[in-house]
């Protein structure tokens, strides 16, 4: 009797012990790989997009850079506006800077309503439609 749980002990346990101890190793280098496969993928995509991000930023600022060198350079040699005298605006035409205008629905008015000038929004002031407010052409 002794003797058979002895066996059965040595037989059983030897037997049965390396297979899911592998089997949990397995398991576990598995996990692992899965973890550092996962981890590879975040700083990779967090490169990723950190290049792009840096890439967009330094696009912009180029961009940027390249559109005021290029204003810089048109206003140096790009004569004043003659409309507008280089201001970039003008009095309002459409309300002479009164920032109101008598207006009515009416074609044979018996009164004028003061209506809020749409040109300039009460402003006084609008944009030059010659150089669209750069005060260059
Ligand atoms: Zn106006
Ligand atoms: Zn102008």
């Amino acid at each position: 009797m002794q003797d058979f749980q002895f066996l059965d002990i040595l037989s059983g346990i030897p037997a049965q012990l390396p297979p899911s101890k592998s089997e949990k190793q397995s398991k576990r280098s598995r996990y692992a790989e899965l973890n550092s496969h996962c981890a590879h993928f975040v700083t990779r995509t967090a490169i990723l997009l950190g290049g792009v991000l840096a890439l967009n930023i330094t696009s912009s600022i180029a961009v940027n850079a390249l559109r005021f060198a290029t204003d810089l350079k048109l206003k140096r040699v790009a004569l004043p506006c003659g409309v507008c005298r280089g201001k970039g605006f003008y009095i309002c035409k459409l309300c002479k800077g009164n920032a109101n205008i008598h207006w009515s629905p009416l074609y044979d008015p018996v009164a004028f309503n003061p209506c809020l000038c749409p040109t300039c929004d009460g402003n006084r002031v609008q944009r030059c439609l010659n150089c669209l407010g750069k005060g260059y052409s």
